[in-house]
């Protein structure tokens, strides 16, 4: 079977193109009937915190992008690394390195006058005895001769020389592993099938791959995505605005907005924008990613949001909107079911931000008007039309859009006024301001008793 993982290092929030990996990585195993692995690469200590790891969770649940195995935690797994570490010892695969920082200092200075690509020499290969007082490092033993292919399911073969590929550091004097090592060791023991992960680990893949080989191992087959760029061609970061997924949700977005939106960053199918998730996983395929960066077009992710809102389902919207009410404190038992607030606002508004901003009427009393909307709407002029209305609305016999709408059209006939001399008090008295939807549906929504209430408290 099919094993992928996505493996970050908790040392931020879960950022959009590490999410990109995640989604191409689980895409890739759901659509072969495979496992995905998620797995922590906490090993730096200095830089992980709980927080990110929390964040790395939360993004994940809150994108859909479920894992079958995991989150395993590299920290857990010191033992097994040590383990790896003798045995690459035993076998002759590695070694000590006593070099201290001034000698390959001068051991790369020399290299640099000389006009070579500096490097480490492979100089403590030769070592017998240890040096004293020296903690060292420990070196995997790379061959010398020959190249390596990097079969990358992205790029074609890259073939890399040995001879340009350093001995690499698999252990820090206190003895702790690298990245290069523990992503070996868990790639061999987690029987990853493909690796999918940011081309800015391809320079690494040789490299392991000789790990693998000298551990006896298969290596897994790779895909090396290419990276996101903001809108000046520089790679996506905090400077281009917000990077983190759940700023997204903060700003408004659903989650599958968002990975619609990354499917189709560095990858297409004729020209169709809007695939479901089933059809992400029938139809994406690793191999058809473009090998050229793409770019951030945060315009392009606000269209593909207000489709989804549009095309959702009001549940849907429902279960989403309700964590931005919340952040709103709003008791929502005072007000219509927010499947009614999703059905009137679907097609109106482009992020759920905006859905809950302009609701919240809908739960909380006006206490005060927009100024300049009270000035042209509740004044001696529309008193008349407010109080004709109050009686109107409290006989009404079923408080339902309709007969209102009629009692609207009534009130302005009688007054020889247009309707939106009678509506727009109306609004500014439930809404504190001059916008809100159809004012029927949305009257019959507030309910009788708050309606009155509002335009009571606006003529007093
Ligand atoms: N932990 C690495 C990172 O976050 C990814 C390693 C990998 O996918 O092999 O960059």
């Amino acid at each position: 079977t099919i094993r992928t993982r996505f493996a970050p290092s908790p040392t931020g929030y879960l950022h959009v193109g590490g999410a990109r990996t995640a989604l191409f990585s689980w895409l890739y195993a759901r659509k072969h009937g495979g496992r995905f692995v998620l797995r922590i690469e906490d090993t730096d200590l200095e830089r992980s915190t709980a927080e990110s790891v929390q964040a790395i969770l939360d993004g994940m649940s809150w994108l859909g992008l479920d894992y079958d195995e995991g989150p395993f935690y590299q920290t857990q797994r010191f033992d097994r690394y040590k383990e790896i570490i003798q045995q690459l010892l035993d076998q002759g695969d590695a070694y000590y390195c006593y070099c201290s920082k001034d000698e390959l200092e001068e051991m790369r200075e020399q290299q640099r006058a000389n006009k070579e690509k500096p490097r480490y020499d492979g100089r403590c290969r030769k070592l017998t005895e240890p040096k004293p007082g020296v903690e060292p490092v420990i070196r995997f033993k790379n061959p010398t001769t020959g190249s390596v292919i990097v079969r990358d399911m992205i790029r074609g073969n890259v073939e890399f020389k040995n001879a340009e590929l350093d001995d690499l550091i698999i252990a820090r004097p206190d003895g702790t592993p690298t990245y290069n090592l523990t992503v070996v060791v868990d790639d061999m023991d987690m029987q990853m099938t493909h690796v999918i992960r940011g081309d800015d680990h391809l320079n690494n893949s040789p490299r392991q791959i000789n790990i693998f080989k000298a551990l006896g191992a298969e290596p897994p087959k790779f895909a090396h995505v290419p990276m996101i760029l903001g809108d000046d061609g520089a790679r996506l970061s905090k400077r281009h605005g917000a990077v983190g997924v759940m700023s997204y949700r903060d700003q408004g977005y659903l989650p599958e907005a968002l990975l619609n939106y990354l499917v189709r960053l560095g990858w297409s199918h004729g020209d169709q924008e809007i695939f479901s998730i089933q059809e992400m996983i029938e139809l994406f395929d690793i191999e058809d990613v473009n090998k050229a960066a793409s770019s951030f077009n945060t315009e392009k992710l606000l269209w593909l949001n207000q489709q989804y809102i549009k095309n959702s389902t009001p549940t849907h919207i429902a279960d989403h909107l309700a964590w931005h009410m919340q952040q709103h404190n709003v008791d929502i038992s005072v007000g219509p079911s927010l499947e009614k607030i999703a059905v009137l606002y679907q097609e109106r508004a482009k992020t759920l931000v905006e859905m809950a901003e302009s609701s919240l009427f809908f739960y909380n009393k006006v206490s005060s008007f927009d100024e300049k909307a009270a000035k042209k709407n509740l004044n001696q002029a529309s008193l008349p039309l407010l109080q004709n209305m109050q009686s109107r609305l409290s006989a009404l016999s079923e408080w339902l859009a309709e007969p209102i709408h009629t009692e609207i059209k009534a009130c302005a006939d009688m007054h020889e006024v247009g309707m939106g001399k009678v509506a727009q008090p109306i609004r500014v008295a439930i809404t504190g301001n001059t916008v809100s939807p159809s004012l029927d549906v949305t009257l019959e929504l507030l309910g009788r008793e708050r309606t009155l209430a509002a335009i009571e408290f606006a003529i007093d």
